[in-house]
């Protein structure tokens, strides 16, 4: 089955913005086994729409638009719908009744310009956005292989994503002719694309066109996705993901769409443990994604922000003979640091990063990327180094997934 995918917005042409939508769309379709054959962007231009929009539906049985559908003039694309389906607009009381409410709740009257937000094509459905004002429109029309499904959606990205995960993925998946497809997502950290690809040489035995393995690296690990198309797609999916557990287990974490740091947050639950964060190199990050989980609380104690020696020194108990002799960015400080702050704040286990972030700071020694992570518990203290990049930002993110599953695989030692 194939999709066709249509964004608007002037501010995507001028380069304002980068088109994430149609990506996002492309993505999930393309697992569902629909075939986005066109991703098209067009300003905020009625003839323009009209015509991108006109063809969007000639080539695709299901249409996703997104963007125009907010309460400005140059928001355009309800009435270019209405013009081309020769819809009439019409007020759906219950959608105005919902804004009014939502507006009421954060205590501000409805502005009158949002109205034009509860108009409906004749036809259409409009779904209510639980996240904020501009609904989504679903109508259908004609199309030479079945009945063709259109979608309009908010231009917000994560309101975008929001319905089409709670409706629309739904929708497709339930047209006649739609493949059945399954998937799952398995997330690794702590192992390269290519090591993990050599890992898993053997899974090709399990993949043919309806059955696949995608390898998804980003900063925060790999992510698995194993894909099965038609019949028995359950059954070839299960085997496929038997065979990676059995390989790579030590790597995997969680699925779908969980995080680290609520792996994590499990194992210090599970085993009773809390723990407290010293961060030189990561400025307090690791703490901010370890208090991301809800919960957190039951297991986070606190950190300490060490970025200075003298805040080492005075607050986690670094030895000055220690930075003196071995300095700031080495095993014997991250040691002491973990050391330090498990003992200030009174954690189960501390945790701690040192690194030169770049871009400069670097020496012939200890360049850009030196990085020293360090945990402390009753059972040890160790610290192990990393050789990060030159991008400061990227280094961040990598430093601190790097001493999150430190202290994951870590919690492995304790029953
Ligand atoms: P709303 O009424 O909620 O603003 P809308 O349908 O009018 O929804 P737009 O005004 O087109 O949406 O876009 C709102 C914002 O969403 C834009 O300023 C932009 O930040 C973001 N956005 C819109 N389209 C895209 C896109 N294709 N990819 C990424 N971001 C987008």
């Amino acid at each position: 089955m194939r999709a066709t995918v249509l964004t608007i917005g002037d501010e995507l042409l001028i380069g304002q913005i980068v088109d994430t939508n149609a990506a996002w769309i492309g993505e999930r379709l393309t697992v569902m086994g629909i075939r986005p054959i066109r991703l098209e962007t067009v300003g905020d231009e009625q003839v323009q729409m009209r015509e991108a929009l006109a063809r969007a539906m000639r080539d695709g049985r299901v249409t996703v638009v997104t963007g125009g559908l907010g309460p400005t003039h140059d928001d355009l694309t309800r009435e270019v719908v209405a013009s081309l389906f020769n819809a009439p607009l019409r007020e759906d009381p219950a959608l105005v009744e919902g804004m009014r409410r939502r507006f009421e709740r954060r205590g501000m009257q409805m502005p009158a310009s949002n109205r034009v937000q509860a108009l409906v094509p004749d036809g259409f459905e409009a779904i209510p956005n639980p996240v904020g004002t501009a609904p989504a429109l679903v109508g259908s029309y004609p199309h030479p292989q079945g009945d063709g499904l259109i979608v309009l959606l908010p231009g917000v990205p994560y309101e975008m994503q929001a319905f089409m995960q709670d409706h629309m993925l739904g929708r497709i998946a339930a047209m006649d002719g739609a493949p059945e497809v399954l998937q799952r997502t398995l997330l690794t950290v702590g192992i390269s694309e290519s090591a993990l690809a050599d890992l898993l040489d053997g899974a090709k035995a399990y993949l043919h066109p309806e059955t696949s393995l995608a390898f998804l690296p980003n900063l925060r690990g790999v992510r698995l996705r194993l894909t099965a198309v038609g019949p028995d797609a359950a059954s070839r999916l299960e085997d496929l993901a038997t065979f990676i557990h059995a390989r790579a287990e030590k790597w995997i974490y969680g699925e779908g769409q969980d995080t680290l740091e609520a792996a994590v947050g499990r194992l210090l639950k599970e085993r009773n443990l809390t723990v407290a964060t010293a961060e030189s190199c990561t400025g307090g990050f690791v703490a901010h994604r370890l208090t991301d989980v809800p919960g957190s609380s039951e297991w986070v104690i606190g950190g300490v922000v060490a970025y200075a020696n003298s805040v080492k020194q005075q607050q986690l108990g670094v030895r000055s003979e220690t930075l003196g002799t071995f300095g700031a960015v080495s095993r014997q400080t991250a040691c002491e640091m973990a050391d330090g702050v498990r003992r200030l704040l009174g954690s189960d286990v501390g945790i701690s990063t040192t690194g030169i972030m770049g871009p400069g700071g670097g020496s012939e020694g200890k360049p850009v990327g030196t990085f020293w992570m360090g945990i402390s518990s009753s059972k040890r203290t160790v610290a192990v180094d990393m050789a990060l990049g030159m991008d400061r930002i990227r280094n961040k993110e990598r430093a601190s997934t790097a001493v999150l599953d430190l202290l994951r695989r870590e919690l492995q030692h304790f029953g």
